[in-house]
């Protein structure tokens, strides 16, 4: 339920993240009415019509995977893309966060679980653009932390590992690249059935969906 969920995030000085696909702006407005202000989408296509419909103090978040073509439609107000995976799709969001004359954040998003399909980052491709950002800064970007979904599995170990890892990258990049930048601070990773190993292992950030509406 959204309330227990929310207290407790705050209890743990986490960030929720109240992951809104599928669900009608009615449904989320009792959210809002109890004062949050972090909504994530997956998809471009439900994310506009819903940024349209609320209120424009909501801070959106994108979560899913990103194609270079859809940047341009929500370049104008997202607040942070947590589903960065690729150089190309860095360049295309500052290149349309610069139209704007506006700076979006981004969550690298690593790949940590075992299945293959789920979109990420390895540690090379991340050394990659912050390398190339070192020497030549994206000027409308702005580098908030680290993103990752574990395995969908029973293995509670498995996934408080892959949680661990995630977190052992950020601290690599944060040591090596963000030292003397606090924005460089968010973890996010933790959904319905793993946020609470995701808080133990050290998650700023958790993205909640189904759980808030039960
Ligand atoms: C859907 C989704 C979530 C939330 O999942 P729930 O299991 O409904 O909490 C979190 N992160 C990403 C990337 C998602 O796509």
């Amino acid at each position: 339920m959204y309330s227990d969920i929310s207290n407790w995030a705050k209890s743990k000085k986490v960030t929720l993240v109240a992951v809104s696909k599928f669900r009608a702006v009615s449904d989320l407005m009792p959210m809002y009415a109890e004062g949050q202000r972090i909504f994530a989408e997956n998809r471009v296509q439900e994310l506009v019509p819903k940024f349209e419909a609320m209120p424009k103090d909501i801070r959106w978040h994108l979560i899913g995977h990103l194609q270079r073509n859809k940047v341009r439609h929500i370049a104008g107000f997202i607040d942070t893309i947590q589903s960065v995976d690729s150089m190309a799709l860095l360049e295309t969001i500052d290149k349309e966060a610069e139209k704007h004359h506006r700076s979006v954040s981004v969550l690298l998003q690593f790949h940590i679980a075992q299945e293959e399909t789920k979109f990420g980052l390895n540690m090379e491709e991340a050394v990659e653009i912050l390398d190339r950002n070192r020497l030549t800064p994206f000027q409308h970007i702005r580098f908030a932390g680290v993103m990752g979904m574990a395995s969908l599995t029973e293995d509670a170990g498995q996934v408080r590992r892959e949680f661990a890892s995630l977190k052992g990258i950020f601290t690599i990049l944060k040591n090596t690249y963000f030292a003397e930048e606090p924005c460089f601070c968010e973890i996010s990773m933790g959904m319905s059935g793993d946020y609470p190993i995701a808080v133990e292992e050290g998650a700023t950030m958790i993205r909640v969906g189904s759980a808030l509406f039960v």
